[in-house]
């Protein structure tokens, strides 16, 4: 048996590997972009974080300015002063609150991005307001020629709100550090949930091929040794993956041919055994229609077999009310499913009866409600003696391995019966004459002497005769041999039924015939003798189209001291037998009177 894989477009337990790592890889990448992630945030922050930093030494740079401006307030110092103050300060702070880029000490470019935290927002806004105030007294100091007086004010003014700008700028600070702490949380608790669930799809993925692989191949396993250990009946239930159920259904399917098969192998043994024992058609055809039902598991098994005259007859059936139909003619020909079977010598199947078109309906479908048949003939040496039929109440109950079971079956009925049919020729040819059915010379002389000697041995009376046909030469002559034989059965025929079933007939020679009658005197045996020769007598017989008489002549001889052995009883009745015929024939004569 071949398993097919390639019935499923793509393995599942490839696709399934595929999908699991596909995942655990997305998982992990993941988790790797993050780490990223995170670290440019980090950096970033610690950048910004920096930045305002800056804003902090800026403002105490600013008070210093200040107050050299004070104390100097030529053009270069007022110059520093703007410098740090527009150019750094206020430009560094509108790129904080909106966004934009800014020149580092170090020279290099920064883009800040607004932030998106509200209370950053809200710290911002609280030190452009700081900064406003600065920024207007700055504006005083920085004029052309300030007044002496606006100057010290402007002065004292800057000096005095610095240091709550650097106390707001320290709270920048640290609002941007927790924000920062909180993002980078926030990506590490995702990160870990990256982690967390490619950890449990692993655990999911060793789990399902536990369930879904390990444990079915287990399964798989347990049931071949079974099998192998001859247990054929246990059904296998496995539920995979694709592809093992389908191994399982194939070793299923397996399992249940080599259990048809063995249990076909065990009938034909059982159907061997009784064929070989039975001596009697009746009993071989019996044997093989419930070993039929048996293997093709029918509702209906019967054989039907070709009688001498070619009539074909139900002979033996296994089902429902199988006396009633035994002995039932069965039709022949092309249109009947048996009548085919036989004539074409081919097996017939039909799987639904209610379809059925090519023949007409067997009588057995009918009657007792079957739906598909088989029938296959019976052949042996050659020879159509029959055909057997199986019929199930299912449609379509029958598949193409029925045919070589049942034809099996049927064939080697065949062959018993004509064994058995041969045997019983045999022995009939032994014992029998071919043309009147009765003992042959032989066998009467067999069966004759133990009568005999067993009538001497007790002192039993007995008869011993012969009889032949008068001037039966001219029967010969005039209307033929056949014609002849004709008149010797109906010959013999007579003088059996003129005889018990305890006496013995048979034929001795061409138109002589002997009887042995036993527990019979002289008395007796002269009135059958003569019972036998007037009933011959009287009887017409037809040979052609004349009806001719014929008479006999008998001499008999009874059992005595004298004549005590066949040897002697024949001797004695066939010197009887000839002065009958001497003293002008139909006539019985006794020995020594
Ligand atoms: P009878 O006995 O009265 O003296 O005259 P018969 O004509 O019967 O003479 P016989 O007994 O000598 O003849 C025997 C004849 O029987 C000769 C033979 O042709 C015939 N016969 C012997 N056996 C058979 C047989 O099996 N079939 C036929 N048709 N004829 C047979
Ligand atoms: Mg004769
Ligand atoms: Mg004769």
């Amino acid at each position: 048996m071949i398993v097919r894989f390639h019935e499923t477009p793509m393995a599942s337990i490839y696709r399934l590997r595929i999908i699991a790592f596909s995942f655990l890889l997305l998982l992990f990448l993941a988790a790797i972009l993050l780490s990223f992630i995170i670290l440019d945030r980090q950096q970033y922050d610690a950048a910004l974080i920096n930045i305002v930093g800056r804003q902090r030494m800026l403002a105490q740079q600013m008070t210093l300015e200040a107050v050299l401006v004070q104390t100097f307030p030529q053009t270069e110092y007022r110059q520093a002063l703007s410098n740090t103050t527009y150019e750094s300060f206020e430009k560094t702070l509108i790129a904080l609150t909106e966004g934009g880029q800014i020149i580092l000490p170090t020279g290099e470019t920064f883009i800040v991005r607004s932030s998106s935290d509200a209370e950053i927002q809200k710290q911002l806004l609280v030190i452009h307001g700081g900064w406003e105030e600065i920024d207007q007294a700055i504006h005083v100091v920085l004029e052309e020629n300030p007044q002496r007086g606006d100057l010290n004010a402007g002065i004292e003014k800057i000096i005095g709100l610095t240091p709550r700008l650097i106390l707001e700028l320290d709270k920048a600070v640290q609002l941007y550090e927790t924000a920062s702490n909180r993002n980078t949380a926030r990506l590490q608790a995702i990160q870990i949930g990256f982690l967390a669930a490619a950890a449990l799809m692993l655990g999911a993925l060793i789990v399902i091929t536990n369930q879904r692989v390990l444990r079915p191949i287990q399964l798989l396993g347990d049931a071949a040794t079974r099998i192998g250990k001859g247990d054929l009946k246990t059904p296998l239930a496995v539920a995979g993956l694709e592809e093992i159920n389908l191994l399982a259904k194939n070793l299923d399917d397996m399992r249940e041919k080599l259990r048809t098969a063995m249990q076909t192998q065990t009938a034909l043994v059982t159907l061997s055994q009784c064929h070989l024992k039975v001596t009697e058609e009746e009993k071989a055809i019996e044997c093989a229609v419930r070993i039929a039902a048996q293997v093709l598991e029918a509702d209906y098994s019967a054989v039907a077999l070709l009688d001498p005259d070619d009539r074909l007859i139900l002979r033996a059936a296994w089902g429902q009310a199988t006396k009633r139909v035994i002995g039932m003619e069965l039709e022949q020909g092309d249109k009947s499913q048996t009548g085919y079977t036989i004539l074409r010598e081919e097996p017939v199947l039909v799987q639904d009866y209610s379809q059925l078109t090519e023949f007409s309906v067997p009588p057995l479908v009918s009657q007792y409600k079957l739906s598909s048949g088989l029938s296959v003939p019976m052949l042996s040496r050659g020879k159509v003696i029959g055909a057997m039929l199986a019929h199930s109440k299912t449609p379509r109950h029958f598949d193409q391995d029925a045919i070589p079971k049942l034809s099996l079956i049927a064939n080697q009925t065949a062959i018993t019966v004509d064994k058995i049919r041969l045997h019983d020729e045999t022995r009939q040819l032994a014992f029998t004459d071919e043309l009147t059915g009765l003992y042959n010379r032989r066998h009467f002389i067999k069966l004759a002497s133990m009568e005999v000697d067993r009538a001497f041995r007790y002192k039993h009376s007995l008869a011993f005769m012969i009889f032949d046909l008068d001037r039966f030469k001219q029967v010969n002559d005039t209307y033929g041999h056949p014609a002849g034989d004709q008149v010797l059965k109906t010959v013999a025929s007579l003088a059996h039924q003129e005889l018990r079933d305890i006496d013995l007939l048979g034929r001795y020679g061409g138109e002589e015939f002997v009887i042995l009658l036993v527990e019979t005197g002289r008395k007796d045996a002269r009135a059958i003798a003569e019972r036998i020769r007037k009933r011959i007598a009287r009887t017409p017989i037809t040979v052609a189209q004349d009806k001719i008489s014929i008479t006999i002549s008998l001499g008999v001889s009874t059992l005595s001291s004298r004549c005590n052995s066949l040897t002697s009883l024949i001797k004695a009745s066939d010197r009887a037998l000839y002065i009958a015929k001497e003293t002008g024939r139909n006539k019985t004569i006794f020995a020594g009177s």
